[in-house]
C-alpha cells in the first residue's frame, strides 16, 4: 500500500489584474503553501502541506524528476502509472503536461526516459503502443483518428478496463511518439474554430501500453525473466479546468460543455473524496459515474502508482479556485494505492514458476530443519492415532450408554404399558360394560364419570392398544387349570390386584386365559384397597400405582444402602483378617527356626555333657571298679540320649513334621536305654553284694584265726 504522490505547482503571475485587491497572496515554503494577507500574516485555516509544493520558478524538469520520474520508471519495470494535471483553467496544466519548446514537459520527458530506459535493459524485449484520447463532452474522441469517435469502455480479464477501437500506435523511438503527439494535436484543432475553448473543456489522456519479456526465454531458473510477460499501462492525463460552470458565466452550447465537464470532475471528486475516507469507511466507489473516473479506475486507489499534480493561479481573483484546487489535492493526499508489477503467465511460464515452488519447498524441507520436522510430523501423527483411538473409546462408551438408555426406556415402557394395563383392567369392564348397552350409555358412562369430553382422552390414554381397538371382540380362553363356573381362583400375582368380586366384574362376558395372565413377570405391588377400584377412576389407580413403585424402589434403596454399608463393613473385617494373617505368618517363621535353635543347643550341651563325664572318668583310678562302669554307663546313656534328641530336632524340620511322626522310635530308645541303665545298676548291687559278702566272709576267717 502506498500514498498518492501529490504536489502542487503555482504558475509565474500574469499582467497584474486591474480589480481591486486586498493584497492577500500565497507563500510557498519548502513543501506547505499558506495564504498571506496583504502585511505576511498567514491567514487561518489556509495553509496546506504537501509531498512537494513547487513554486513559479519551477521548471518543468524538476516536476519531472521529484514527482512523475519514479512512476515513469515503475512503468517499464511492469507496474501501471498515472500522472494527471488538475487545475482551473489557465493555471498550467498543459504547460506541465506538455511544455514548451525550451521546457518541455512531463509527457515528452516521460517519453525519452521510457526509451532510454528500455535500452538501459538489455535483457529484455519491449513492445510499446501509444494510444492518445480526448473525453469532450463525456464523449471519447481517437486523437489518432479522427474517425474513431464515440469509443466505448470495455472491461476484460486480460486487458482490464480499456477503450474499445482506440487506436494503438507501435512505436520504436521517443520521436515517433512525440510526432504521433503531433498528429494528435493537429487532429484535436481539426473543425475547431476557438482551441482555446475546447481544451479548457476535454481531459486528454495520453496513453503507454509497455510489454516486455525477457529475452532469455531457456533459462529455467529464473521464470520470472523468461517466460513471464509484463503489461503496464502509463496514464499521463491533461484534466479539464476545474473551474466552477458559474464562473464560464456560459450559455447555450457552452453551458452543455460545461455540465459534463462538471459531471466528470465531480464524478472524479467523488472518487477521492471516497477513496480518501480510508478503506473500511470507503464502501462503493463511483468510477462508473463518469468516463473519466473508470478510465483512470487503476489510477485511483488501485493497482497503480500515481501521481496528482495540481497547478494554481497566483493570481488573488482566482483565491477561491486555488483554495478548492488545494483542497482536492488534500483529499488525494489520503488516498492509498497498492501497486504490483502486472505479469501475464504462459502456460510454460507457469510450469516452471510451480516447479520452482516445489524445488523450493523439497530444498526447504531437506534443510537442517527436516528432521526436526520429520520428528514434528510422526508426533503429530502419532497424535492423531492416539485421539482417533480416543475418539473410537469414546464412540463405543456413547454407544453403549445409548443402548443402556435405549434398554431403560423400553424397561420403562414395558412398566408403563403394565400400568397402563392394569388401570384398564381396573376401569375397563365397568365401562364396558356401559358401552355394551349402546353407544349413548358409552358416552353415558364417560360423561357421568368424567363429568367433560378431555377425561375421555385421558381414559383412551390411559388404555392398551388391544382394548382399545376391539374391546367388544376382546375373547380369551379360561384359566386351564380351573374349569368349575362358581370356582374361579385368583392367580397369584392378580391376587394382589383385585378382589374377588371385582376379578368376578372383570370377567363378565369375558374368558381370560389366566395362564397368560400368570406368564406375566411377576412384580411386586401392594394390593390396591377395594375402595380404590372404582370403575373409572384408572387415573387415581394408576397414581397409586405409580406412589406403589415409588415405595418399593424406596425400598430398594434402602436395601441397596443396607448392602453397601455390609459390604463396607465386611472389606472392613476381611483388611483386619488379612493382617492378621499376615501376623500369623510372622510367627509361624519365628516358630519354625525354633527346632532348629533347640537343636544347636543340644549339641552345644551334649559336647559339655561329654567332656565333663570324660572328665570325671579321668579321676577314676581303676577302670574296673563299679564307678568307672556306672561312669561309663552313664555318658553313654547321656550322650545316646543328647544324640537322639539332637537327631530329632533336626529331623524333617523342612516338612514342619518334628516330634509326632518318630515319637514311637523316641519311646523305644528310651525303653532301650532305661534297660540298660537299670541292668548296669543291677549288675553294681551285684557286684557290691558280692563284695560285701566276701569281705564279711574274710573277717569270720580272721575271727576264726584269731580264736585259734
Ligand atoms: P491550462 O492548461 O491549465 O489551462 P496552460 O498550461 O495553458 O493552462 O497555461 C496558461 C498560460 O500560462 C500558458 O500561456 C502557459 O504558457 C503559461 N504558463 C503556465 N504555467 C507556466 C509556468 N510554470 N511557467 C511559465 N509559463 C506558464
Ligand atoms: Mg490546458
Amino acid at each position: 500500500m502506498e500514498k498518492i504522490c501529490v504536489a502542487v505547482r503555482v504558475r509565474p503571475p500574469v499582467a497584474v489584474s486591474q480589480e481591486i485587491s486586498n493584497g492577500n497572496h500565497w507563500r510557498v515554503e519548502d513543501n506547505h503553501i499558506s495564504l498571506l494577507k496583504s502585511d505576511g500574516t498567514p491567514i487561518s485555516g489556509v495553509s496546506y502541506a504537501f509531498d512537494h509544493v513547487f513554486d513559479e520558478s519551477c521548471t518543468n524538469a524538476r516536476v519531472y524528476e521529484l514527482l512523475t520520474k519514479d512512476i515513469i520508471h515503475a512503468a517499464v519495470e511492469g507496474f501501471n502509472g498515472t500522472a494527471f494535471a488538475y487545475g482551473q483553467t489557465s493555471s498550467g496544466k498543459t504547460f506541465t503536461m506538455n511544455g514548451s519548446e525550451t521546457d518541455p514537459g512531463i509527457i515528452h520527458r516521460a517519453v525519452k526516459d521510457i526509451f532510454n530506459k528500455i535500452q538501459m535493459m538489455s535483457d529484455r524485449e519491449f513492445l510499446i503502443r501509444v494510444s492518445y484520447m480526448e473525453i469532450y463532452n463525456e464523449e471519447i474522441n481517437d486523437l489518432f483518428a479522427v474517425e474513431n469517435q464515440k469509443l466505448q469502455i470495455h472491461e476484460s480479464l486480460e486487458r482490464g478496463i480499456f477503450v474499445a477501437g482506440l487506436r494503438e500506435e507501435i512505436v520504436n523511438n521517443a520521436e515517433q511518439v512525440l510526432e504521433l503527439i503531433a498528429t494528435g494535436e493537429v487532429n484535436r484543432h481539426f473543425g475547431e474554430t476557438n482551441m482555446n475553448i475546447r481544451s479548457s473543456r476535454s481531459h486528454t489522456i495520453f496513453r503507454m501500453v509497455i510489454e516486455s519479456k525477457g529475452k532469455d526465454s531457456n533459462s529455467s531458473t529464473n521464470y520470472s525473466s523468461s517466460d513471464a510477460i509484463r503489461v503496464s499501462v502509463l496514464n499521463l492525463v491533461d484534466l479539464a479546468g476545474s473551474e466552477r460552470i458559474a464562473k464560464t458565466g456560459a450559455g447555450g452550447v457552452r453551458l452543455k460543455e460545461g455540465k459534463h465537464i462538471n459531471k466528470s470532475l465531480m464524478a472524479l471528486g467523488n472518487v477521492i473524496n471516497k477513496l480518501s475516507d480510508g478503506p473500511k469507511q470507503r464502501g462503493h466507489i463511483p468510477y462508473r459515474d463518469s468516463k473519466l473516473t473508470r478510465i483512470l479506475q487503476p489510477a485511483l486507489g488501485g493497482n497503480a502508482k500515481t501521481s496528482i499534480i495540481c497547478t494554481v493561479a497566483p493570481e488573488e481573483v482566482h483565491i477561491d479556485e486555488t483554495k478548492g484546487t488545494l483542497q482536492f489535492a488534500s483529499r488525494a493526499k489520503r488516498i492509498t494505492n497498492c501497486a504490483q508489477v502486472n505479469e501475464i503467465l504462459t502456460d510454460a511460464a507457469l510450469l516452471k514458476r510451480q516447479k520452482l515452488e516445489i524445488e523450493e519447498l523439497r530444498k526447504k524441507l531437506q534443510g537442517s530443519r527436516a528432521e526436526v520436522l520429520e520428528q514434528e510430523i510422526l508426533k503429530l501423527r502419532n497424535e492423531m492415532l492416539k485421539y482417533e483411538l480416543d475418539r473410537e473409546k469414546l464412540e463405543m462408551q456413547l454407544e453403549e450408554e445409548r443402548k443402556s438408555h435405549k434398554e431403560r426406556d423400553q424397561c420403562i415402557r414395558e412398566q408403563q404399558m403394565r400400568i397402563d394395563n392394569l388401570s384398564n383392567l381396573v376401569t375397563f369392564p365397568e365401562c364396558d360394560k356401559n358401552a355394551g348397552q349402546g353407544q349413548n350409555s358409552g358416552s353415558q358412562c364417560s360423561k357421568e364419570e368424567f363429568n367433560d369430553s378431555s377425561s375421555i382422552t385421558r381414559e383412551d390414554f390411559f388404555r392398551t392398544p388391544s382394548f382399545k381397538a376391539a374391546p367388544n371382540a376382546f375373547v380369551a380362553k379360561r384359566s386351564n387349570y380351573s374349569r368349575h363356573t362358581d370356582y374361579s381362583p385368583l392367580p397369584d400375582t392378580l391376587s394382589n390386584v383385585a378382589d374377588e368380586d371385582t376379578w368376578l366384574k372383570m370377567n363378565k362376558g369375558y374368558i381370560a386365559d389366566l395362564d397368560s395372565i400368570q406368564m406375566t413377570p411377576a412384580r411386586k405391588v401392594q394390593s390396591f384397597p377395594s375402595s380404590d377400584m372404582t370403575p373409572g377412576l384408572s387415573s387415581d389407580n394408576h397414581r397409586k400405582e405409580v406412589e406403589n413403585l415409588t415405595r418399593q424402589l424406596e425400598l430398594i434403596t434402602e436395601e441397596k444402602n443396607e448392602l453397601e454399608r455390609k459390604h463396607s463393613e465386611q472389606s472392613l473385617l476381611n483388611e483386619h483378617l488379612m493382617e492378621e494373617i499376615s501376623e500369623l505368618k510372622q510367627e509361624v517363621l519365628v516358630i519354625g527356626e525354633i527346632p532348629q535353635r533347640l537343636g544347636k543347643s543340644v549339641a552345644h550341651c551334649k559336647e559339655i555333657l561329654k567332656d565333663l563325664l570324660l572328665t570325671m572318668q579321668s579321676f577314676v583310678p581303676d577302670d574296673e571298679s563299679s564307678t568307672a562302669k556306672l561312669l561309663s554307663s552313664t555318658s553313654e546313656i547321656v550322650i545316646s540320649l543328647f544324640s537322639n534328641l539332637e537327631s530329632y530336632l533336626f529331623m524333617d524340620k523342612d516338612n514342619h513334621e518334628f516330634f509326632p511322626r518318630n515319637d514311637s522310635l523316641v519311646q523305644e530308645h528310651c525303653k532301650v536305654l532305661s534297660e540298660s541303665i537299670r541292668g548296669t545298676i543291677t549288675s553294681l548291687v551285684a557286684s557290691e553284694k558280692l563284695a560285701i559278702e566276701n569281705k564279711e566272709v574274710k573277717n569270720t576267717i580272721c575271727g576264726c584265726h584269731h580264736k585259734w
